[in-house]
């Protein structure tokens, strides 16, 4: 009956409201966030259980999926579910405090990560791809990344043209579930935007959610509109369908450099992500599936191609950098030599806040009622008055971003503040200023959380960039302190073989036990980063260490 409810394929909805499904919060909000993953407002694909970034699951198929509901509905607080490549795979005895679900998601021994080793188990029906939100249950739509690529966006501006966007261009490809982010983030900055996109439908999801202003399929249309916008300092966002690597082929023809330079399709899969030149949707769709060699050699020989184009616009002045697709490597690959010519945005523009355990902390109202993020971004507001960029952030936020499926909301907290607003929507809850509990996650794509070589841990300061003890400590820290919910994944942001990385939701609903949980989980988790990042020798994570007293002497 729950199932006819709210989870009877493809339509998914977490419940909302007040009432208790399964046993516990605890239980229930796992439930609803694997749901609100799903609903068809967040998921890029629910039919396929597809969350965003290419192919991420959130469940290996309907069956595992119904399983897990099932599970969860009855589970209590002295057991836990094990989830092994998003199918229930056994319920262990543990204790209130300690996670409900542990989670483990596309893991291979190294000699076998990658892609051609994965597929075959996927076909086999063995093992799903997990991303980093997707199989964690934490996705929050495209929200969840609007603060980072802000963040982004608004650190080149001030590296680069003095903290002001206007008048620059910002030209990108992929507008899908993480790109989608990208028109809006550029406008809140202040910039005009160019997006290129092969699939009309996903410019068209951007549109319905308000994070970009135009479409078109014409490329004239689309530079007449971005040119006059850019001319006038006006902060326009428009989504062009087509191929990115023809429209900066044509760029290149007519002259246009644009300011700043990324890219955001899905090329960390050259199979079932990226879409090769000269194809067209239906075609690559055929294609993959009746020669996914073929498919792969026209992928990476694509990626070669668009990245050279990427390098002909740096070398004529454009603000070139990788946005955590993997593209650089696999147009290596695909016989671009110099691809690793400019830089990926960690080592660019996001270290520094690593540095202080920064990272994109979010939260989601499992009321259901925008309301209580509305409380949750005053209270914010008020614990931190001297965080003005955090307060223009929450204000802008509230302005401009439409929810998708449970209210949520994300911003950049570091040591010590995650804890402290932590503890802030636990006593919101328990004092029943909003009208059900909280749950507080993060991505992987954090400070102390990630071994990404051509990410996250890219040109590390003491070349440990492929070290992943980190993201183990990471998960044994958040297992043991007791987050809700945990997950190791392999392959998120960047593809199998490239990526190991942790995450972790905690529960505030109101009770001492949370209370215990928030307190170690929040302190514990951008500690990681700092611990991380000061091993490595960076000085701003030693004073940050410093400060709060987080270093072994
Ligand atoms: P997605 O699969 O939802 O969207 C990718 C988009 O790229 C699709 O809309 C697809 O149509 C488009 N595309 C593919 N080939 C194209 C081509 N040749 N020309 C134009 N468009 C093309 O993926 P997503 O969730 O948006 O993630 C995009 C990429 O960014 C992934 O590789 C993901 O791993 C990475 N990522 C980066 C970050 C970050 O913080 N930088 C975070 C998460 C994910």
């Amino acid at each position: 009956e729950f199932i006819e409810k709210y989870a009877k394929h493809p339509h998914y909805k977490a419940p909302t409201g007040n009432k208790l499904h399964a046993k516990s919060w605890q239980t229930e909000s796992a439930l609803r966030m694997l749901l609100n993953n799903l609903d068809a407002e967040v998921a890029e694909n629910p039919e396929e259980l597809v969350v965003y970034g290419g192919t991420g699951q959130a469940a290996r198929n309907v069956e595992s999926l119904q399983k897990i509901i099932k599970v969860l509905l009855e589970l209590d607080d002295n057991h836990s579910l094990l989830v092994q490549s998003g199918k229930p795979v056994g319920v262990v005895r543990t204790h209130p405090q300690a996670p409900r679900v542990l989670i483990a998601n596309s893991n291979l021994v190294p000699e076998w990560a990658n892609w051609e080793h994965f597929e075959k188990l996927k076909e086999d029906g063995l093992m799903m791809y997990g991303q980093m939100t997707a199989g964690s249950w934490i996705y929050i739509g495209t929200q969840g990344i609007l603060q980072g690529t802000y963040e982004t966006f608004v650190a080149c501006g001030e590296k680069h043209f003095n903290g002001d966007l206007r008048h620059k261009l910002l030209v990108t490809g992929g507008l899908g579930g993480m790109g989608g982010a990208q028109p809006l983030a550029a406008t809140m900055a202040g910039a005009t935007f160019l997006g290129v996109d092969i699939d009309p439908a996903r410019i068209q999801k951007r549109i319905d959610t308000k994070y970009i202003d135009r479409m078109t399929y014409s490329y004239e249309e689309a530079i007449q509109w971005v040119m006059e916008a850019k001319e006038k300092g006006e902060a326009l966002s428009v989504g062009l369908v087509g191929d990115i690597g023809d429209v900066l082929g044509r760029l290149i023809e007519d002259n246009i450099t644009p300011e700043i330079l990324t890219d955001q399709t899905s090329a960390h899969d050259p199979v079932f992500g990226y879409v090769p030149n000269g194809l067209s949707l239906e075609e690559a769709e055929a294609l993959r599936k009746s020669d996914a060699v073929d498919y792969k050699a026209r992928s990476l020989k694509s990626m070669a191609r668009h990245v050279g184009y990427m390098l002909e616009l740096q070398k004529r002045g454009s603000i070139t950098f990788d946005y955590g697709n993997n593209l650089r490597e696999f147009a290596r690959q695909g016989g671009e030599e110099d691809a690793f010519n400019f830089p990926g945005f960690t080592p660019a523009y996001i270290r520094p806040l690593f540095c202080e355990g920064k990272g994109p902390f979010r939260w989601a109202a499992l009321s259901g009622d925008p309301e209580d993020i509305y409380v949750t971004d005053q209270a914010l507001k008020e614990a931190f008055p001297e965080n003005k960029h955090l307060i223009n952030w929450l204000d802008k936020a509230q302005e401009q971003v439409a929810f998708q499926g449970l209210p949520s909301r994300i911003c950049w907290l570091g040591m010590g503040e995650r804890e402290k607003a932590g503890k802030i929507f636990n006593d919101l809850v328990r004092e029943g200023k909003v009208k059900a509990p909280i749950v507080i996650g993060r991505d992987h794509l954090d400070c102390g959380s990630v071994a990404s070589p051509n990410r996250e841990t890219e040109s590390m300061l003491d070349g440990s960039d492929a070290v992943s003890d980190w993201p183990l400590l990471n998960l044994m820290s958040n297992a043991t302190g007791g987050a809700t919910w945990i997950s190791f994944h392999h392959g998120g942001g960047v593809g199998i073989g490239y990526s190991q990385h942790a995450g972790m939701v905690v529960l505030a609903d109101g009770t001492e036990r949370a209370e215990e949980c928030i307190s170690r989980v929040l302190h514990n988790d951008p500690a990681m980063g700092v611990f991380r990042h000061a091993d490595a020798g960076y000085d701003k994570a030693k004073e940050v260490g410093e400060e709060h007293d987080l270093l072994i002497k």
